[in-house]
């Protein structure tokens, strides 16, 4: 394991260039968004010396906490857990990103409670590529629509897609998955839609989602180590006033 989160960072962010040099693709075609949640303020502060500007959270009251704890540092906040409906306000308030949109419902309330000073909201739409394997996100067979109607949406910027394939060690099964998605982003730029980011590949499977396309990894072990308490444990959407 890297002694430090600089060192961690520098590891990933290797792992991200030799799998583009791989792929064929340009250095720099892949972000690297840190994924800090459970994590604590200081671990953030610590990516954020380092030169890490994005971070991903699960937990609308402990990413608010962060950002707040973190203001003035220039950080970029991406949701990236699944969102409830009673929930949608503060994550309009706080976030820069939005990756789990998979209700038309959700980006409805979360375009309306954007506060107008803010630039719009970057979303993705959230894709379960992997069936029943999976529960979040909307099916592959109804993103486009989905898609559409987000980018019809005055409080957000439909950038793209999402997913989270099941855990995998065939690669057979981790390329048709992201194929899955790297498929409909084609079918959107298409129909004209300006997206360009499809959000795909975590610790494990990143060198798998940058070979199909992946233009924004969501890292969090590699970065931050184990995380410090099960997720089960962590704040739990509306336990807060
Ligand atoms: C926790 C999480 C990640 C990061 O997973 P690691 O395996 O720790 O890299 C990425 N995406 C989502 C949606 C997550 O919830």
């Amino acid at each position: 394991m890297p002694q430090t989160i600089a060192d961690a960072i520098a590891q990933v962010r290797a792992r991200i260039g030799s799998a583009c040099r791989e792929a064929g693709r340009p250095e720099g075609a892949v972000m690297l968004l840190a994924v800090s949640k459970t994590q604590p303020a200081a671990a953030v502060a610590e990516a954020a010396d380092a030169g890490q500007r994005a971070f991903g959270e699960n937990y609308v009251q402990e990413m608010v906490d962060k950002a707040h704890a973190l203001a003035g540092r220039g950080l970029e906040w991406h949701f990236i857990g699944p969102l409830q409906s009673n929930k949608t306000r503060p994550v309009a308030e706080t976030a820069d990103w939005v990756h789990s949109v998979e209700r038309l419902k959700i980006a409805e309330r979360l375009s309306a409670q954007r506060p107008a000073g803010r630039p719009p909201l970057n979303v993705l739409v959230q894709v379960n590529v992997s069936g029943e394997a999976s529960k979040s996100g909307c099916a592959p067979e109804d993103a486009l629509e989905l898609a559409r109607a987000v980018a019809c949406l005055p409080g957000l910027c439909l950038r793209g897609l999402m997913c989270i394939p099941e855990p995998s060690d065939d690669a057979a099964v981790l390329a048709a998955r992201f194929g899955t998605l790297t498929r409909l982003q084609a079918a959107l730029q298409a129909e004209g839609y300006a997206v360009d980011t499809l959000s795909m590949g975590m610790s494990a499977d990143l060198e798998a989602a940058v070979a199909a396309g992946s233009t924004m990894v969501r890292v969090g072990t590699a970065v931050f180590g184990a995380r410090t308490y099960p997720q089960t444990e962590a704040p739990q959407e509306g336990s807060t006033p």
